[in-house]
């Protein structure tokens, strides 16, 4: 080995959710050396770069936790249903603390590429500080929604004001007050962030370039005995939660929309919208995501609600969705997000009626040919998901095949864990995995597992290296297709079809298996179980 290049069992590129229990994993399980980079100073990712007002998290505080620690999941006390992001950001810098995870971390340290070299059967890991080190594995935690994506609006470094994209906002936060303020995109970020700047600005200027479906969060404080039932029952909570279609404790409904009368459907309706959070999106009837006539009657009852809460009639329609289903885009959670609108300081924007943006200008922004003055421009306008991140890597496999060229038409993998071509390399929550179709720490532990027993399993039997056959990610991204095709999920737009970025090619990026992550979960454990079926090990 040349000197100054550093020799690990296992590199790690991130320090979020991910991360942060693979090294867990692997160091304290394993007795493996491992080392992690993180782009961020801190642990976190997601919690650690968005900082917006109004980020948290939309899944319950009590699932949206590492569930391997049982004795933090008795000790920690979430303030909220829905913590925000400073509150999360504290438990996983407990984690860390508590794990002592920190030690091998190097921070502020981003991975710029990396190659497989078939002689010596080594990843090469090269990052913006100079530096390369080997390891045996590459593990990418690089998270689904960590790339972020500014679209390449004209003009922009005119503007004089300030600007920020919301996952990258900084420390300590924008004082709005007595500013002119636009916020450009409305998708789950916007609908968290709009309420609260709207509270802070002097003006607020909203541009929506697709109306979504909003339904309540219904944040607030849980009831203590309610917390304290699920604490003596969390071995019962993750086992619902493993086996659950989402990786939460809801199910379908299941029935037919359309077999049920109006009444009854009404009255779940109410009971789902009452209950607030995803209980909407993921425990209504089984055909929603299948029907377009049963999607329709769903679609209906949440417009019924928008043009009841937005007084103004004209600001209603402009906020009412219009040609994507419901559902198929990632749900936003509102807390006041309609009621938002009917604020003296909040105008809407809405490219299909008032026109697109046109360009940044050096005093705000020009949409449908008229100016709109700002002091202030946050762009909340998502990530480059899924595979932004992992291209952004410049991974090279066997044969110096660069990831980004054989992912030109869209993902390739198997399982969503592994890349045919590309040793020793693993994905957590990858694409074509349930990944940001699931309450995400689950799918997390069970990639991370799942990738830490395979390790385990190498090291066991001497072999060297273990990568997907070719046919086994044809039939995987084959079937991921088949899956998603049968659903209403391509009708829309949406970032889970690739399509909310030019030129990105259309593709749907998670797997929507049949039995959700339960499902899934068996599969990859089927695949373990037949001595890593649709692997090669050497
Ligand atoms: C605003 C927001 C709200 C969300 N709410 C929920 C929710 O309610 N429920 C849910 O299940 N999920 C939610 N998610 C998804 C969330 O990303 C996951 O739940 C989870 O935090 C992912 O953890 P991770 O470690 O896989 O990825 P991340 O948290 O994204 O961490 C990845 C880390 O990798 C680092 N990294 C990336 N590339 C490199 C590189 N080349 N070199 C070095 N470091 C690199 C990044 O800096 C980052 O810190 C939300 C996401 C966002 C953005």
């Amino acid at each position: 080995m040349a000197s100054g290049i550093q020799a690990y069992d296992v590199i790690v590129i991130g320090a979020g959710f991910s991360g942060m229990y693979m090294i867990k994993a692997l160091r304290d399980k394993l007795g493996l050396k491992v080392l992690a980079y993180e782009a961020g100073e801190a642990v976190g990712g997601t919690w650690y770069w968005n900082r917006y007002p109004g980020a948290r998290c939309d899944s319950d505080s009590y699932i949206y936790c590492f569930t391997w620690d049982k004795q933090l999941l008795q000790d920690w006390e979430w303030s909220e249903r829905y913590p925000e992001q400073p509150e999360i950001l504290r438990y996983l810098e407990q984690v860390a603390e508590r794990h002592d995870l920190k030690r091998d971390i190097q921070f502020n340290t981003r991975v710029t590429g990396a190659e497989f070299d078939e002689t010596d059967n080594l990843w090469h890991v090269h990052t913006d500080k100079g530096e390369t080190a080997t390891a045996r594995y590459l593990i990418a935690a690089v998270g689904s929604l960590s790339e972020t994506n500014l679209p390449q609006f004209k003009g922009l470094e005119k503007f004089q004001g300030k600007w920020c994209h919301t996952s990258r906002f900084p420390n300590g936060g924008i004082n709005f007050t007595a500013k002119r303020v636009a916020v450009v995109g409305t998708g789950a970020t916007a609908v968290q962030a709009i309420p609260e700047i709207a509270q802070q600005a002097k003006q607020l200027t909203v541009f929506q370039r697709t109306a979504n479906y909003c339904v309540p969060a219904r944040n607030g404080k849980v009831d203590p005995e309610l917390i304290n039932a699920r604490k003596n029952d969390y071995d019962g909570v993750v086992k619902r939660i493993k086996e659950s279609f989402f990786g939460f404790e809801y199910n379908f409904i299941p029935k037919s929309v359309l077999e049920v009368t109006s009444e009854e459907r009404e009255r779940e309706f109410d009971r789902m919208w009452d209950e607030g959070g995803f209980a909407f999106w993921l425990a209504y009837y089984q055909d929603m995501f299948f029907s377009q006539e049963a999607n329709d009657l769903c679609a209906d009852y949440i417009k019924r609600k928008i043009r009841k809460t937005v007084k103004d009639p004209v600001v209603a329609e402009k906020l009412i969705p219009k040609g994507h289903p419901y559902g198929t885009k990632r749900q936003p959670l509102d807390s006041n997000y309609y009621e938002t609108f009917n604020k003296d300081n909040v105008v809407l924007v809405d490219a299909n009626t008032d026109g697109p943006i046109e360009e940044i200008t050096a005093r705000g922004i020009r949409a449908g040919g008229k100016e709109y003055e700002f002091d202030i421009i946050i762009f909340a306008t998502g990530f480059d998901a899924m595979t932004g991140p992992l291209k952004a890597l410049h991974v090279k496999g066997r044969g110096g095949r660069k990831l980004g060229e054989l992912w030109a038409d869209g993902p390739h993998t198997y399982l969503g864990i592994s890349i045919a071509g590309f040793p020793n390399f693993f994905t957590i929550t990858g694409p074509q995995s349930p990944s940001v179709l699931s309450n995400m720490p689950v799918s997390i532990e069970q990639h991370v597992e799942w990738i830490a027993d395979c390790i385990d399993m190498m090291s066991k039997t001497g072999k060297a290296t273990i990568e997907a056959t070719p046919e086994a990610q044809e039939q995987w991204g084959a079937h991921v297709n088949e899956i998603v095709n049968g659903t209403l999920m391509p009708r829309a737009n949406s970032w889970y079809m690739s399509a909310n970025i030019a030129g990105k090619p259309r593709a749907f990026l998670p797997y929507l298996g049949p039995e959700g992550v339960g499902g899934y979960r068996r599969k990859c454990d089927e695949v373990a179980a037949k001595d890593y079926e649709g692997f090669t090990l050497a």
